[in-house]
């Protein structure tokens, strides 16, 4: 029992609030205790609680840099609100459940996953995937590549620097395969579509999910080749770059796709026409029928005296973030009643109070409830065709350069298009297969 006691509370995450939680021992980065996390299970114990490590409202990164590797530094900056003293004690979240909420069936669960351990290799050798993309699977699973974290535990002296980034962090399998912008953008553009979970999860558990993803047969074959495909791109992607090749700039989303296309023809070879995209992929496999739908989409005009925000983000932290910014700059401009327009369903849901957010968000969501307090404040899910300027906006910024336009001048010319057939009102017409 001792020795479950101990496996359960690393499944509990503290949110950090007047920041009274232990800095070392408590799992308040979300990542694992820092004490077990931290190379060489090293700590300081000059340092008692989170608190210590904020100085006015803010994180004192000098400090955290003295005592953790950068990539968690980062980790915490980024994702993390400092501690305020009137917030109130730190609170504790059970993360086997998304509500958050203990249940005794979830740590049963995940104790019994734990011992006897996950016959790994049931699922790790697929038919039709090159050997040495499995092979690769397990040798990551099994901390046997030469990334910097691991070579650091064989006591190798070097100063490690990531080849996935344009501004290097710490190498570690952890940040190569999970948290790097090019990991984090290839694994949500699959698990999206595909409907598998990757949220505030540790990269095995990633794994797994696709592996026990309740779905057709068909569909079961591919998603177990997925990670393996999406971690063998990405270590060709690193290994290129650091050995300097230059043609490094395809996009792991493409060659990752090119195999799972492969794979699916070797595994059912009477398919005629293999869908291009991956989300039509899904689909065939799920066996629907094609049929095609067509809607018309506008813009929403909002209502005199109400202001209207479209956000879209290449990602969730994205979208969330601009949403602060857009309630930020509202507040500051004097409108009060404000309506949101997002094409993302989930955020629509919890920020309506429709759903429970889930636990590794609540933060972000307070910030949001914050603002309604002194605003009015709607929340509207349209489809991704009534959202085109936004989404037009982040390609752009994602693809050529940052900026910032007030003014209608400032748009390009696609953007002004935009612009004037939604003020117009003129629909766009959403098809689909359904
Ligand atoms: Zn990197």
């Amino acid at each position: 029992m001792l020795e479950a006691r101990e496996l359960i509370e690393h499944q509990i995450w503290w949110q950090v609030r007047k920041g009274d939680s232990q800095f070392w021992f408590d799992n308040w980065t979300g990542l694992g205790a820092l004490y077990y996390i931290n190379p060489g299970n090293t700590y300081d114990g000059r340092i008692q609680n989170v608190k210590e490590m904020v100085v006015q409202g803010r994180w004192n990164r000098g400090k955290l840099m003295e005592v953790l590797s950068e990539d968690i530094v980062d980790h915490i900056i980024e994702n993390i609100t400092p501690s305020r003293d009137e917030r109130g004690d730190d609170r504790p979240w059970w993360i086997l459940d998304t509500s958050g909420e203990f249940t005794i069936k979830s740590s049963w669960d995940f104790i019994r996953s734990r011992r006897p351990q996950l016959d790994i290799s049931k699922f790790m050798w697929i038919k039709g995937l090159p050997f040495k993309i499995s092979f690769f699977l397990w040798r990551c699973w099994k901390y046997k590549i030469p990334t910097d974290d691991v070579l650091k535990k064989m006591n190798i002296n070097l100063v490690s620097k990531c080849w996935c980034c344009i501004s290097p962090r710490e190498e570690t399998i952890h940040h190569l395969f999970l948290t790097s912008d090019t990991a984090k953008k290839t694994w949500s553009f699959f698990c999206n579509a595909a409907g598998i979970n990757m949220e505030g999860i540790q990269l095995q558990k990633l794994i797994v999910n696709w592996w026990k993803a309740p779905v057709t047969s068909r569909l079961k074959q591919i998603y177990a080749a997925v990670p393996s495909i999406i971690m063998w791109e990405l270590w060709k992607r690193r290994n290129g770059i650091k050995h300097g090749h230059r043609k490094v700039n395809s996009s792991v989303i493409y060659l990752v796709l090119i195999s799972i296309q492969r794979l699916v023809l070797y595994r059912n070879p009477s398919i005629r026409n293999i869908p291009a995209g991956w989300k039509e992929l899904v689909q065939m496999l799920e066996g629907g029928k094609v049929r095609v739908k067509v809607t018309q989409v506008r813009w929403m005009l909002p209502p005199f005296g109400w202001c209207a925000c479209n956000t879209d983000g290449a990602s969730r932290e994205a979208e969330n973030l601009a949403l602060l910014e857009a309630l930020k700059y509202c507040k500051q401009q004097g409108h009060q009643n404000i309506i949101f327009q997002t094409d993302s369903k989930t955020i629509q849901r919890m920020l309506s109070e429709e759903w429970k957010p889930p636990w590794n968000i609540v933060g972000w969501v307070e910030e949001v409830e914050e603002y309604k307090r002194d605003l009015n404040v709607l929340f509207n899910h349209d489809l991704r065709e009534a959202n085109k300027l936004a989404d037009a906006l982040a390609n752009y910024a994602l693809d050529e350069r940052p900026l910032q336009c007030y003014l209608f001048e400032e748009l390009n010319v696609q953007m002004r298009k935009i612009l004037n057939s939604d003020k117009s009102q003129i629909p766009y017409l959403r098809i689909r297969r359904c």
